[in-house]
């Protein structure tokens, strides 16, 4: 962050100095008294678990040099530095974001969507970082305290951020929105996560492209072609909309798609010009998911060789389709996540991965799924059943359910393992390692199978 002054942040966040310098510079901000560093602001906020405001004065001894308070302070707390009251201090620290990105030059890249944000995010800011100076949202920093500590990383000398909107509730994209003041903006496609908050598809559809007001009227909204709802609400753009994904209407497109033992390969074309880049994820959608941090490239003047080079230099999140080599063949980590359509891809490319060898599945169970856990579990069951896969097993809740899907389908029972401890699918993973396999390990978050993820990896 550029430094500021004490004073110039009250002003930004209406704020009142009490006790203390208004002169004295501030170098960061930061809303963790864990990670409170010298010459630091440290903003009180109020969560579920911590209320910010007892930890000011330890704030001041690790060597923040103000704080901004929304309340009255312990009396018992002394004051050694100066300290400044705002009504809200979470929406003083979206304005202190608001005014920093004002006064910088840099050029904005925001991205929401309801799947792929991190993922083009990191694809972007890789592309962007071939040429130019560039900060990106820190891993999946996109909410509404995330967003505006993102904002301030940036200083005189970005010329490009990157950043991730995320949504739980209508109106926070508007909120984000305001903040970054896109030059680019991107929905990566809209679909139905998060629906129980906000009653429908169409409904997530507006939330999300209130993104695309904010555009500025010389920027730019890239939307996907095949998104039926990014396609209804695109008039909404204050920008020129650019799309991706089609042949006829696109700025891109994908000309071909294959998998390798390292990832996606994938041809981009656009009109009078073609090229390959790898990927190094075997997800599908992240080549889709290229294409925006291919118009961005384009966008700014970047060459088919410079986008190539950015896209195959990208680091994807873990735990995304992220293939690794173990001692006899790959691992393909899928950890991060899972409900039913996501599962069966991921099985798919299991199948399809191009290494001669026994496939086998690792699944967990699947959650938020309410009334239908019960049947889409059975489904998963029946799917994975009906594959040529050597080995199964099922973790979780609701592996009872997944074990009945494919015994309905004739797979052999003593090829399957089903249990609600990790340590015992562990255990039994360990049997299946001195052959030569292709391991896909996908489930829920809530099952953290990133953990048996990182053991395998450090045998
Ligand atoms: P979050 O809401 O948790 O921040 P996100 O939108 O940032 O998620 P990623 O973390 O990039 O998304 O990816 C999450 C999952 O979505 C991955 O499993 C990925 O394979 C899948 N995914 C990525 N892009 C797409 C897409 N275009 N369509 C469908 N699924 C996708
Ligand atoms: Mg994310």
């Amino acid at each position: 962050m550029e430094q500021l002054s004490v004073e110039q942040i009250a002003e930004w966040t209406q704020g009142r100095i009490i006790g203390g310098k208004g002169s004295a510079m501030v170098g960061s901000i930061s809303t963790d008294s864990r990670t409170v560093k010298e010459g630091d602001c440290f903003v009180a906020l109020k969560g579920e678990k911590y209320d910010g405001l007892d930890y000011v004065a330890s704030a001041a001894q690790k060597g923040a040099v103000a704080a901004i308070v929304d309340r009255e302070l312990p009396l018992s707390m002394p004051l050694s530095i100066p300290v400044i009251r705002v009504n809200n201090t979470l929406e003083a620290l979206q304005q202190l974001a608001f005014f920093y990105r004002k006064k910088l030059p840099a050029k904005i890249v925001a991205i929401t969507g309801s799947n792929g944000k991190t993922s083009t995010k990191e694809m972007i800011s890789s592309v962007l970082r071939v040429k130019y100076k560039t900060v990106s949202t820190s891993g999946n920093l996109n909410n509404q305290i995330g967003l505006p500590l993102s904002v301030l990383q940036m200083d005189h000398t970005t010329e490009y951020g990157v950043f991730e909107l995320g949504t739980n509730h209508r109106g926070e994209i508007a909120s984000l929105s305001r903040i970054v003041a896109p030059d680019i903006a991107i929905i990566t496609n809209i679909g139905s996560a998060h629906v129980g908050n906000f009653g429908s598809v169409e409904a997530i559809g507006w939330e999300k492209t209130d993104l695309l007001t904010f555009v500025s009227p010389k920027g730019f909204s890239i939307l996907m072609e095949d998104d039926e709802w990014s396609k209804r609400l695109s008039v909404r753009s204050a920008g020129q909309v650019i799309w991706v994904g089609n042949q006829e209407n696109s700025l891109c497109w994908l000309d071909q798609i294959w998998l390798t033992l390292k990832g996606i390969r994938c041809g981009i074309s656009r009109h009078g010009e073609s090229f390959e880049v790898s990927l190094a994820t075997v997800s599908r959608e992240m080549a889709k998911n290229a294409l925006f941090a291919a118009a961005v490239g384009f966008l700014v003047s970047l060459s088919s060789e410079e986008i190539a080079f950015g896209l195959e230099k990208t680091v994807f999140p873990l735990g995304r389709l992220t293939v690794h080599p173990i001692r006899m063949g790959y691992l393909i980590d899928d950890s991060y996540n899972a409900n039913l359509q996501s599962a069966m891809s991921a099985l798919r490319t299991l199948i399809e991965f191009p290494f001669e060898s026994e496939k086998i599945a690792v699944l967990g169970s699947m959650g938020e799924l309410g009334e239908h856990a019960k049947a889409l579990h059975y489904k998963l069951g029946r799917f994975a059943g009906s594959l040529p896969l050597s080995f199964i097993i099922f973790i979780g809740p609701h592996w009872e359910d997944m074990v009945e899907g494919v015994k309905d389908v004739g797979f052999p029972l003593n090829a399957v393992l089903g249990t609600e401890d990790p340590q015992a699918a562990y255990s039994q993973l360990q049997k299946l390692l001195n052959r030569k396999l292709t391991l896909l390990i996908k489930g829920s978050r809530f099952l953290k199978l990133d953990r048996i993820v990182e053991k395998l990896l450090s045998v």
